[in-house]
């Protein structure tokens, strides 16, 4: 063996995925990730993942639990919670208590939500006020088009699901910014105050109606619009949900279409991968789960969140239905020998800045799927710091399969930092670790991945289920 070769059998290095790829890999990438972009295309908020997810595990064969009596080794279920959140499970040859593979991402991405009382006119012109969800850059959601999503109950009961401007026929929404010329004095101001929260308005109408002794006569026009349209009045939007969006669909970037533009891909490019590989998974010997989330972005909060106790209770549910108990000692024994890969994306190396990244620790696109072993920011505050048992067992697990992956940290030691729901996921006493896809321009309305990241998390994910 000469130096060279002794080096370079010692040392590591990041591999890039497209020099260990065969020709028949990639065609399957390239098969899965058109899928992904109309998985994305249909599912912009978290109500339409879940409906999207149903719909496809039903086509796989999967039931609902709720109507199932009793399980058995192989068979296929989903679990809704509220309509934002799904947990799907294929049960094992072996014994529940030897443990659950868990693989869960989330599917809220950031947006702008519509406050209560939303509507007001000015200038002639009728507005809808917003509230952000999630840490956005506000400058990045102005002057581009956006779509409404979301869902109304009228004063008399009745469902309206609003989904305007993803047809081609349809009108878009806006949120206008200032022209340069007059913008001195904005552009002298920070980033980050540049564009102020109150002012993430949408403008949704222009024109009056003829009216007498009404003043406001575009809202005049809009609420005549909504009554006759949705059958809604304007109490209706205090209890509605309505999430306003990019409206642009998902599409490849760059002459080779090696990457994917969209928004919403943190974190719904791990959800579709999730969601696939729970799909594809036949006869695995430990239980397969996988749990898309709502309210990641804000916390884990709330009852569809991580951190409710859905999870654990489906998990009981499952083992009932499955041995005809679920005793403390089986819950606990199945919940202590059980491992979840928090699918969850990480920030790319970006080369426009890459200042931020401690490059020999950071992410890179086309380098894998990425295993960050903690999150958090200020010395890991706020991290589930998975153990060395476990990050090397699943290592093997994927040099085993084939799965290019590589480590990477969310940015420099003090750039910043974040969470994702594996702690609250370790606090059930399991293991853990963050499993997930670079994303450049992350929480930005079109967000970039690479198309061979998104292929390897979905070998991540099937390598996971099959083997640990
Ligand atoms: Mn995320
Ligand atoms: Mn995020």
């Amino acid at each position: 063996m000469t130096d060279k070769e002794q080096f370079e059998a010692l040392s590591y290095k990041r591999r890039n995925a497209y020099e260990v790829m065969s020709d028949s890999e990639i065609s399957e990438m390239n098969a899965l990730c058109n899928e992904y972009r109309c998985f994305l295309d249909a599912g912009k908020t978290e109500r339409e993942c879940v409906r999207e997810s149903v719909k496809l595990a039903e086509e796989y064969g999967f039931k609902n639990l709720d109507g199932t009596e009793s399980l058995k080794p192989g068979d296929r279920v989903y679990k809704i919670n509220r309509g934002k959140n799904i947990l799907l499970a294929v049960i094992g040859s072996d014994d529940i208590t030897s443990g659950i593979n868990l693989v869960g991402a989330h599917i809220d991405s950031p947006r702008l939500d519509l406050k209560q009382n939303p509507l007001y006119e000015s200038c002639d012109m009728a507005l809808l006020k917003t509230h952000y969800y999630g840490g956005i850059k506000k400058y990045q959601w102005t002057a581009i088009p956006l779509a409404m999503h979301g869902v109304v109950y009228t004063e008399s009961g009745e469902t309206v699901e609003l989904n305007i401007g993803e047809n081609e026929d349809d009108p878009v929404f806006c949120v206008t910014d200032l022209l340069p010329h007059l913008a001195q004095d904005q552009m002298s101001k920070k980033m980050s105050e540049g564009i102020e929260g109150e002012n993430l308005n949408i403008l949704i109408a222009g024109m009056p109606v003829k009216a007498k002794d009404v003043s406001e006569k575009v809202k005049f026009a809009v609420l005549k619009y909504i009554n006759e349209k949705y059958g809604m009045k304007e109490r209706d939007f205090q209890t509605a949900e309505i999430e306003i969006v990019p409206a642009f669909k998902a599409k490849n970037v760059g002459f080779d279409g090696s990457f994917i533009g969209a928004y919403g891909q943190d974190d719904r490019v791990c959800g579709f991968t999730t969601l696939k590989s729970i799909l594809d998974t036949k006869s695995p010997k430990k239980t397969a789960m996988a749990i898309l989330v709502d309210k990641e972005e804000i916390g884990s909060m709330g009852n569809t969140g991580m951190q409710s106790a859905f999870f654990s209770m489906a998990v009981a549910e499952v083992i009932e239905k499955l041995t005809g108990s679920c005793t403390v000692t089986q819950y606990n024994k199945t919940i202590a020998n059980s491992a979840c890969m928090s699918s969850d994306v990480n920030a790319g190396v970006d080369p426009n800045y890459e200042s931020v990244s401690e490059k020999k620790n950071a992410s890179f696109c086309n380098c894998g799927v990425v295993l960050t072993k903690y999150t958090g920011a200020r010395g890991k505050s706020g991290s589930s710091d998975a153990s060395a048992e476990f990050v090397s067992s699943l290592a093997r697990i994927m040099d085993a399969n084939g799965v290019v992956w590589q480590t990477g940290e969310l940015g420099k030691v003090d750039q910043g930092g974040g969470g994702t729901i594996a702690q609250y996921v370790a606090n059930l006493n399991m293991e853990v670790i963050d499993c997930g896809v670079s994303v450049l321009s992350m929480h930005s309305p079109f967000e970039i991945t690479a198309k061979t990241d998104v292929y390897m998390a979905y070998r991540a994910y099937m390598a996971f289920y099959k083997d640990r």
